[in-house]
């Protein structure tokens, strides 16, 4: 169906299509008819899929001039940014109507300014809870001619709080009015707030199998622990994407991973609630303008944010909710443009969740190898030759005088070309982190390899088995049980024998680590006291607990009873 199908003003007609959209999405089909009747309705739609326009619509066309002192139409946004974005887009429906005023009220701005604009006879305000409540308890936003309450994104309100605020803004206004909640998931808290607020709505559910999901190529990449900001900087590098979002599921990661990115010569910027608004905009601004290509955001921040273009979503965590998979990669491939889901995993547990994600998607999700410098190195050459294909003005003058000086130097222009672009080619190149894909070791390879042994700092006293100790080195490192040799548990730590080659890889790997819980530290083990014993030593001397296993194997156990690392079941190589 076709917005021009629609009984809109000409004012809005003339507006769709300066924003060229011709063809509604499924939820602005369904929705926008029902609007304009005045009716209620409760829409559910995957993210990326026009649910702006189709209440803004609605919205701007229900203004008339007889609206010009008082708001009309109120519109709840769980963020800032939501709120601004919104207020812009229905400023764009607007742009052939007089009568609207948008205003746009969010918490971390100034209150003088939006109090100046809501004076000035704003009749669709656009909010977020918190600051919309401040308003209407101060007065200046008189919510007595409301005609319309829109809930955007309702579901991320109520995760994030708001609750009671929104419970009280629909308390206090008309109760003769149109109410209209639209969200991308419908928990039960959701179907509450309609039975209570919403008279007699209308459900709208489309499907989650939605076009511009089905667009966005999606690829996993296996990665070490602790290795993931390397295999991003390459992943990065490789594909150099011109605006790209990476996701982390903390702010203090967003920061760190920003820094670090930063620091290695990518444009990046990060983005978080914790930041202030005026640094949060211009995050913004500047990666929608291309001046930042990469934006490393939480899930929050992130929520319903609409840049065209973006062209790579990374997880560089993996979400922690399934929906949440989704909400990320719909920030790329948006309004049926193609667009990649890269997402980064360590460890089996990781492989397994992403499984989850992909059946509860029904996407396919396939792995791709981390691409290797040379590869990466052919992707720069191709697109250097290219570009220097693509110039087409003419060199001037003085680079032909250079040409001649070097000629007279006996370097010849063939040789001078080569000299720029492999100088060009190097500072391609680097800063790209040296990354050598953990070797699984081979069996047998290592008879007679070197061994060392790495010092965890938890023991016996934290009540560990040596199968904790072994399950958590293999999550970590990617490494095989077999990979590891003695372990020897102390009051207070470990210690596990490794091959001298995968040690630093391993130590790495590591760094932070947590074990039952506990955190804990890895580094080389120096050699304790001789005084100082494991306590499967202890036990043995004492000649006591021996019992036998299942097996009929003898199995030791220590003074508390619990079994001991039994050096028969390792490899003997390791010894
Ligand atoms: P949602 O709120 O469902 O996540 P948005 O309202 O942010 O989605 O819209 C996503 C993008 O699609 C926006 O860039 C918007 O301008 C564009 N869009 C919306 N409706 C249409 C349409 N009918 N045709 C083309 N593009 C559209
Ligand atoms: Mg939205």
């Amino acid at each position: 169906m076709q917005f021009n199908e629609l009984n809109l003003s000409e004012e809005l007609i003339r507006a769709v299509d300066e924003l060229g959209f011709s063809e509604m999405t499924e939820i602005q089909a369904q929705s926008i008819p029902l609007l304009l009747q005045g009716r209620d309705v409760v829409g559910r739609s995957n993210t990326g899929t026009g649910k702006t326009a189709a209440f803004g619509i609605p919205a701007v066309e229900s203004i008339t001039d007889d609206d010009r002192r008082s708001p009309v139409v109120l519109i709840l946004c769980p963020t800032r940014e939501l709120a601004m974005q919104a207020c812009e887009e229905i400023r764009k429906f607007a742009k052939f109507k007089r009568s609207v005023k948008a205003c746009a009220v969010y918490g971390g701005a100034s209150m003088e300014r939006q109090i100046m604009e809501l004076k000035r006879g704003a009749n669709i305000i656009i909010g977020t809870p918190g600051r919309v409540m401040d308003h209407m308890r101060r007065r200046t936003l008189r919510t007595d001619n409301l005609r319309t309450v829109i809930l955007d994104e309702a579901d991320e309100m109520l995760n994030m709080g708001f609750r009671e605020d929104i419970e009280a803004i629909l308390a206090d206004v008309p109760e003769e009015r149109q109410t209209v909640l639209f969200s991308a998931t419908m928990p039960p808290e959701i179907l509450a707030i309609t039975e209570k607020y919403q008279r007699d709505p209308v459900q709208i559910k489309i499907k989650s199998s939605q076009k511009t999901v089905e667009l966005i190529e999606q690829h996993f990449f296996q990665v070490a622990m602790g290795r993931k900001t390397d295999a991003l900087k390459l992943l990065l590098s490789a594909y150099s994407p011109d605006s790209a979002m990476v996701f982390c599921n903390t702010k203090r990661m967003v920061d760190e991973l920003t820094d670090e990115l930063a620091k290695s010569g990518f444009r990046a910027a990060g983005i978080h609630g914790d930041m202030k608004q005026l640094q949060r905009t211009q995050v913004m601004n500047s990666f929608k303008s291309r001046a930042t290509a990469i934006l490393v955001a939480t899930d929050v921040a992130a929520r319903g944010i609409d840049v065209s273009g973006i062209d790579t979503v990374f997880n560089y965590d993996l979400p922690q909710d399934n929906e949440y998979y989704i909400h990320r990669i719909g920030r790329t491939g948006r309004a049926g443009l193609a667009g990649k889901a890269y997402t980064l995993i360590t460890g089996r547990r990781q492989l397994s969740d992403l499984k989850d994600i992909a059946r509860y998607t029904k996407a396919e999700i396939t792995e791709l190898p981390l691409p290797d410098r040379s590869c990466i190195a052919d992707i720069k050459k191709e697109k250097l030759t290219l570009e220097i294909a693509g110039i087409d003005e003419r060199p001037d003058s003085g680079a032909y005088e250079i040409l001649d000086a070097l000629a007279a130097k006996g370097i010849d222009s063939r040789e001078a070309a080569a000299r720029l672009i492999s100088s060009r080619l190097r500072t391609e190149l680097a800063g790209l982190p040296e990354f050598d894909m953990p070797k699984p070791l081979k069996k047998g390879s290592r008879s007679g390899a070197k061994t060392v042994r790495i010092d965890l700092s938890i023991g016996r006293s934290k009540h560990i088995a040596p199968n904790f100790i072994l399950g958590a080195l293999v999550d970590a490192t990617g490494m095989t049980g077999q990979d590891f040799g003695k372990i020897d548990i102390f009051d207070n730590h470990t210690t596990v024998e490794v091959p001298e080659a995968e040690s630093d890889y391993i130590i790495d790997s590591t760094n932070p680590m947590k074990i039952n819980g506990h955190p804990v530290e890895v580094k080389l083990y120096k050699g304790g006291s001789s005084k100082e014993r494991p306590y499967r030593q202890f036990a043995d001397k004492r000649g006591s607990g021996r019992k036998f296993n299942d097996r009929g194997r003898k199995k030791r156990t220590d003074i508390f009873g619990d079994s001991i690392p039994d050096r028969r079941k390792r490899p003997k190589k390791h010894h």
